[in-house]
């Protein structure tokens, strides 16, 4: 078979293939291959198999790109399925507040807190806004992040929420691939505090309609929080999301437990996320519906919640486990992959190949992309990372460990 782009002299690669999405006992079950190779042909994986196999099957073409893993690992590129990533403004000085002990309603009193970000992101150009989230996707890819979900929400206005849509497809240019997620449901809008159904209104008559006919997004989340949006009109936003063609998903039970998870469940969402303060009953309403758990530990370390998502307790359960970084203006400050895996493995006590498969297969069908990318096999997109050394070596936070990155047969990131 003709390839142009081959690994070889692998020494260890972890196709995280096979069924999808992994939960309970196969939450692990990473695949290794031992002195691996794996070849591609126009962005596709045509061959994944021993070095030794490869010379013989594979039939290399003149300008093929070829790269000596010199004994390192590859692993799939990662999927961050849930990100704030496009914004525009600093909240940086805010952030050193918060450390001397400033409290998120004091901060938020004094014009900080998300609708700082709202009047930055509003008074911002399609083109400012774009230019502002390209270095953050740049960041995201040197951390080996190939696909992301990008979502709407500092808008919080008809024409500011598709803005923010518009400029996610506008970075398709980018080497990241982006999936687009409607958020108009993220606050309530500045203009509505008095009129929250007024603004409810807005979302459903003025946003979700807009949006859908205009394909913009794909999903719709919503802030289902309390303090931000009830269980009630969480359940008329998601299902007038889903009348109109976008799929739903879901900000649960991040500060405190409050039935998003359960509403997660009834409306067959494809994921629920954060869940730091999740209950057993909703746990089992999680799995009995096969709703993917997103978990964003990166969040709970920045924000200083002193507690994780139970993700022990929703292996045990049968519920997939996905991490994701949660890259966002206050609290999500890192837009790496690998620290989400170094918190899942040592604040949430899960195994490494656990914490690798909720980066990359079960990541992918929390965006419903798992046919494409996510694993390492014959067929779908050459999105992979290469590590210098051993794959658990990723987990050593402020080492450059990733050598390569790889998106469609192309190499997108070399250090
Ligand atoms: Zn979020």
């Amino acid at each position: 078979m003709l390839v142009d782009f081959l690994i070889h002299n692998i020494g260890e690669l972890l196709t995280c293939s096979g069924p999808a999405p992994k939960r309970g006992q196969t939450q692990g079950d990473v695949r290794a291959i031992a002195g691996a190779a794996i070849a591609a042909h126009r962005g596709r994986i045509v061959f994944v198999g021993t070095d030794a196999g490869v010379a013989k099957m594979v039939d290399v073409e003149a300008g093929a790109t070829i790269v000596d893993a010199r004994g390192g690992s590859v692993v799939p590129g990662f999927v961050d399925p849930h990100t704030h990533v496009v914004f525009a403004g600093d909240r940086q000085g805010e952030l050193r507040r918060r450390l001397a002990g400033a409290t998120y309603s004091e901060i938020a009193a004094s014009g900080g807190g998300i609708l700082a970000t709202v009047a930055a992101t509003r008074a911002a150009s399609d083109a400012d806004l774009a230019a502002a989230t390209r270095p953050r996707l740049e960041a995201m890819l040197q951390c080996g992040t190939t696909t992301a979900e990008a979502k709407s929400g500092y808008g919080l206005s008809v024409d500011s929420e598709l803005k923010m849509l518009r400029v996610v497809a506008q970075l398709g240019d980018q080497p990241i691939e982006l999936a687009a997620t409607f958020m108009g449901a993220h606050e309530i809008g500045p203009e509505w505090r008095t009129n929250r159904r007024g603004y409810l209104e807005l979302l459903i008559d003025g946003m979700i309609p807009r949006v859908a006919r205009d394909r913009l997004a794909e999903w719709c989340d919503v802030f289902c929080e309390p303090g931000a949006f009830t269980v009630d009109e969480s359940r008329e936003i998601l299902r007038a999301a889903k009348a109109s063609g976008l799929k739903p998903r879901i900000h649960a039970e991040e500060f405190a437990p409050g039935g998003g998870a359960r509403l997660a469940a009834e409306l067959g969402a494809r994921s629920a996320d954060h869940l730091v303060c999740l209950d057993d009953p909703s746990l089992k309403e999680l799995a009995a519906a096969g709703v993917i758990a997103t978990l964003l530990p990166i969040a709970a370390f920045y924000l200083k919640l002193g507690r994780f998502a139970p993700a022990r307790r929703l292996i045990a359960a049968a519920v997939p486990v996905a991490l994701a970084t949660d890259v966002n203006p206050g609290a999500g400050l890192s837009p790496s992959m690998p620290f989400a895996i170094s918190l899942a493995c040592f604040a949430m006590n899960l195994t490494f190949e656990e914490a690798l498969v909720a980066s990359t297969i079960n990541a992918a069908c929390a965006l419903d992309r798992q046919d494409r990318v996510g694993s390492l096999e014959v067929g779908k997109q050459m999105d992979a990372v290469l590590v210098a050394g051993p794959p658990i070596d990723l987990v050593r936070v402020g080492v450059d460990t990733i050598r390569t990155v790889v998106k469609r047969g192309q190499l997108v990131y070399a250090r």
